[in-house]
C-alpha cells in the first residue's frame, strides 16, 4: 500500500493535479483534442459504470464527449489527461450502468475514486456558484475549472471546503461515546461532528461539538485522517479525543441520544441488530474501527440519507 493508502474510500486519488496546465491553454487544447485522453461525464454526482473486469468508471475519447462545462482533472503516470464535463443529462448507454459517488466511493479502484470525487467536488461547486458573491452578477469558470471569475467586477472565486471536524471520544474507562442524530433511523449511531467555525481551531471545534452536543468535556485531542465528503463540500478531518470522565448531557436538538460502549458491548449490540453503524466509505466508521481492531461486517450498515 502507498502512503496515500489510508483505507478511507475517498482518500485514494493518484492522478497528479498538475495545476500548472490550468492556465496553459495551448496545452489544454492539445490535451483535449488528443484521443488517448480520458473524460469523465458527470451529472450531479452520477456518472457511467461498468463493471466488468471489476467496477470501472466509463471514460470516453473527447470527441465522444457530450457538451457541458468543462473541467481539468491532471494526468496519470503514462501522461494520459483526464477531463469531466458536467452534463444536463448522460447520454444514452445500454452496456454501462448509473451510479453516484456515494454508492461507488468504496467499490471503484484508486484513480477512478480519486477521479470521481475531484470531479464531483468541482461540478457540485459549479452549479451552485454561478453567480459573484460580491457584485451578483454572473460568474464564469476558468483555470480549467478551478476557478470562477466574475465577469463583471473579475473578482476570482475558489472552489468552497468547508472543513468539518468529526471524532470518537473515547472516555477514561476506554469506552466509544457514539450518538444519533433527530433525523436518522431510531437505532443508527455514529461518532460526533460538526463544522469548524471562523476563528476556531479544529480541537477548539472538536472540544467545542462535543461539549455542545453531548455534554461530555474533552480532555486530548488526537488527529488521524481527513477524506474529502462533497455531499455537497466537506472535508471531514477525523480525531480520536478523551474525555475526562464519563459525564453526558446531550442537546436534544443535534443529538438525541448519546451512550458509552465497551467493545463487547457494541459487538452485541450490532449483532443483536440494536445498533447500526454508518457505512465503510464514511471517515466515522473508519475510526469507530479503529477503535474497535477490527472491521464490522456489512450488515451492521445503518442508512443515513445524504445531503
Ligand atoms: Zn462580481
Amino acid at each position: 500500500m502507498g502512503d496515500h493508502d489510508s483505507g478511507l474510500a475517498l482518500t485514494r486519488a493518484v492522478h497528479d493535479r498538475a495545476a500548472e496546465h490550468r492556465l496553459d491553454e495551448a496545452w489544454l487544447a492539445a490535451a483535449w483534442t488528443a484521443p488517448e485522453s480520458r473524460v469523465l461525464v458527470v451529472e450531479r454526482g452520477n456518472v457511467h459504470w461498468t463493471d466488468a473486469g471489476g467496477p470501472a468508471l466509463v471514460l470516453v475519447a473527447p470527441r465522444d464527449a457530450p457538451d457541458g462545462e468543462r473541467y481539468f482533472l491532471g494526468v496519470d503516470p503514462d501522461g494520459t489527461a483526464y477531463f469531466a464535463v458536467s452534463a444536463d443529462a448522460l447520454p444514452e448507454r445500454p452496456d454501462a450502468q448509473t451510479g453516484h459517488l456515494y454508492t461507488l466511493g468504496s467499490v471503484l479502484g484508486e484513480r477512478d475514486a480519486g477521479l470521481l470525487v475531484h470531479a464531483f467536488g468541482l461540478e457540485n461547486w459549479h452549479r451552485t456558484h454561478g453567480f459573484c458573491a460580491r457584485c451578483g452578477q454572473p460568474s464564469e469558470a476558468v483555470a480549467a475549472g478551478h476557478v470562477r471569475k466574475c465577469t463583471v467586477c473579475g473578482t476570482e472565486h475558489f472552489p468552497r471546503t468547508d472543513p468539518a471536524v468529526i471524532m470518537l471520544v473515547v472516555d477514561p474507562a476506554g469506552r466509544a461515546l457514539l450518538g444519533r442524530q433527530p433525523s436518522w433511523p431510531e437505532k443508527m449511531f455514529s461518532t460526533l461532528a460538526g463544522f469548524v467555525e471562523p476563528g476556531e481551531s479544529l480541537r477548539q471545534a472538536v472540544v467545542r461539538e462535543v461539549a455542545e452536543e453531548a455534554g461530555v468535556r474533552v480532555a486530548d485531542v488526537t488527529y488521524v485522517d481527513s477524506q474529502p465528503w462533497p455531499f455537497p463540500s466537506s472535508l471531514m478531518l477525523g480525531f480520536h479525543a478523551t474525555s475526562v470522565d464519563d459525564h453526558i448531557d446531550v442537546d436534544g436538538t443535534e443529538i438525541a441520544e448519546a451512550r458509552w460502549f465497551t467493545r463487547d458491548e457494541l459487538r452485541a449490540a450490532t449483532e443483536a441488530g440494536e445498533v447500526k453503524l454508518p457505512g465503510p466509505i464514511s471517515i466515522s466508521r473508519h475510526l469507530i474501527e479503529l477503535w474497535y481492531g477490527e472491521k464490522f461486517p456489512e450488515d451492521v450498515t445503518g442508512t443515513i440519507r445524504r445531503n
